[in-house]
């Protein structure tokens, strides 16, 4: 297994020095590491990153599954998640349960830049995202892919509850690899080849609380005002925009988003904050 003992040469290395590596070294991984449980994956790149790995997760049953059995591994792993702003107050209210239950992670909780989201909402309104999809890929972009994109900027890993079943632009996702929208850091995608009942079975043997919008007929979680629970027969994610036709039930962060429109007024609300000494 020469990538495996590769990574053993990787885990001496100490956590502050960059662990990096190329398409090659990281496919020959990935072909190894497809066939194993979630918690080898997880093993894996918790001993080949320490601490300039994080778990990011946005509170959904796939992102506690994977907290769960890190924990078991190592208690003190670093969680990372976004405050857009707009998260349903159950969402805050099950973080600190969450915390309760895993006193040892370390959780760190990330926002947009109030540089941002200002003039996005001064000149586009406080709703701006039910307007046009382009405006609410600007809500996304701003609320939350830039706040992601500066917790990571001191990682070499990300952990996600990523799911192939989840979403066709998901369906190839590896369980490692190269995330090239983040600098070409290693993205670990543990559960990528469990189905949504093998995530919730766990979940459930392992007596862990869920979050309470699930009981409510919600299927995905994310900004309050931009999710709503799915009836019967939709989609899992058709709740998340709902309102939109055909635009991609993404945010951006996971993939990147080419049916834009918007990246011109991203950038003028950027641009104005650069120039204030915005340094993203
Ligand atoms: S989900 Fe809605 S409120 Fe949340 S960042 Fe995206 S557009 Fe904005």
């Amino acid at each position: 297994m020469p990538a495996m003992s590769n990574t053993q040469t990787k885990e001496l290395q100490p956590t502050t020095q960059r662990v990096v590596f190329d398409d090659l070294e990281l496919g020959e991984i990935a072909l190894e590491l497809d066939d194993k449980d979630p918690q080898d994956v997880i093993a894996w790149g918790l001993e080949t990153f320490g601490d300039r790995a994080a778990f990011v997760t946005s509170f959904q049953i796939d992102g506690i599954a994977l907290l769960d059995m890190a924990y078991q591994i190592r208690p003190d792993v670093r969680v990372i998640t976004v405050d857009t702003g707009r998260l349903p107050t159950a969402t805050y209210e099950y973080m600190a349960q969450i915390k309760q239950r895993y006193p040892k992670i370390r959780l760190e909780v990330h926002f947009p830049d109030h540089r941002h989201v200002e003039p996005m909402v001064n000149q586009y309104g406080i709703n701006l995202f039910y307007d046009s999809v382009p405006n609410r890929l600007m809500c996304c972009h701003v609320r939350k892919v830039r706040p992601l994109l500066r917790a990571l900027e001191d990682l070499d890993a990300w952990f996600t509850g990523l799911r192939r079943d989840q979403w066709a632009s998901r369906s190839n996702i590896r369980k490692a690899e190269l995330d090239h929208d983040h600098h070409g850091i290693v993205k670990i995608n543990p559960l990528a080849d469990w189905m949504e009942e093998e995530v919730w079975d766990y979940v459930r043997q392992r007596g862990i609380p869920t979050h309470p919008l699930y009981e409510k007929g919600y299927t995905s979680i994310g900004c309050d005002c931009c999710t709503r629970a799915i009836k019967p027969g939709e989609d899992s994610r058709a709740g998340r925009w709902w309102w939109e036709k055909d635009a991609p039930k993404e945010c951006g962060i996971h993939c990147p988003i080419e049916t834009g429109g918007f990246e011109h007024e991203v950038q003028a609300i950027l641009g104005e904050t650069h120039e204030q000494g915005d340094g993203i």
